[in-house]
């Protein structure tokens, strides 16, 4: 029951009969039909797509688990040059299939739970979710290759290359002393 990798996911599944079938769904979720991703993204995700791996299982304890892989090509926008740039989202997780919030509890800490409601679940909601937790809040360019690099060094003296400045100086102590001396005589 694994699904190509390109197929699209489906929305609707029935995931406590998927846990006892062991069924592995791998396939895509187009990002513009994510809403509330796209929202907290801001600009377009066109064409985008998440990739995800679903693993539904039973653990030794008969507990219901959906462990997800995820990654997701986006373009966030750098909050330092406000310039685009490329981010691959990846998300890994596993969550405990529950009904209810008294299930919910007695989850270890390790299964994060995840309500499922009239035995069906809404697979698309779930990889929302966790995109979003991986959603950096402030996204920045590593700073090499933010064009705003040089704006940003002039605002941080202390972090420019004055260094080599600095040792030129040291490197010669004497030679003010030097010329004191030679114009004395
Ligand atoms: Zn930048």
């Amino acid at each position: 029951m694994t699904k190509a990798p390109n197929a699209e996911l489906p929305k609707s599944v029935e995931p406590i009969r998927l846990a006892e079938q062991k069924a592995t769904l791998e396939g895509v979720i187009p990002l513009e039909g994510l809403a509330r991703f796209g929202e907290a993204v801001g600009g377009s995700q066109e064409g985008r797509e998440c990739h995800a791996k679903l693993s539904f299982y039973q653990d030794g304890e008969r507990r219901r688990v959906v462990s997800g892989e995820l990654s997701a090509p986006v373009t966030l926008v750098c909050q330092r040059c406000m310039n685009d740039m490329q981010v691959t989202l990846t998300s890994s997780f596993d969550l405990g299939l529950v009904s209810s919030d008294e299930q919910a509890q007695r989850l270890p800490k390790t299964l994060e739970p995840f309500l499922c409601e009239d035995f069906t679940a809404d697979l698309w909601a779930m990889v929302e979710d966790e995109l979003l937790l991986v959603l950096p809040p402030f996204p920045l360019h590593e700073r090499d290759e933010c064009p705003a690099k040089e704006d940003l060094e002039a605002l941080e003296p202390s972090n420019a290359p004055v260094e080599p400045e600095a040792k030129k100086r040291d490197d010669n102590p004497f030679s003010v002393l030097a010329g004191f001396k030679t114009t004395k005589h």
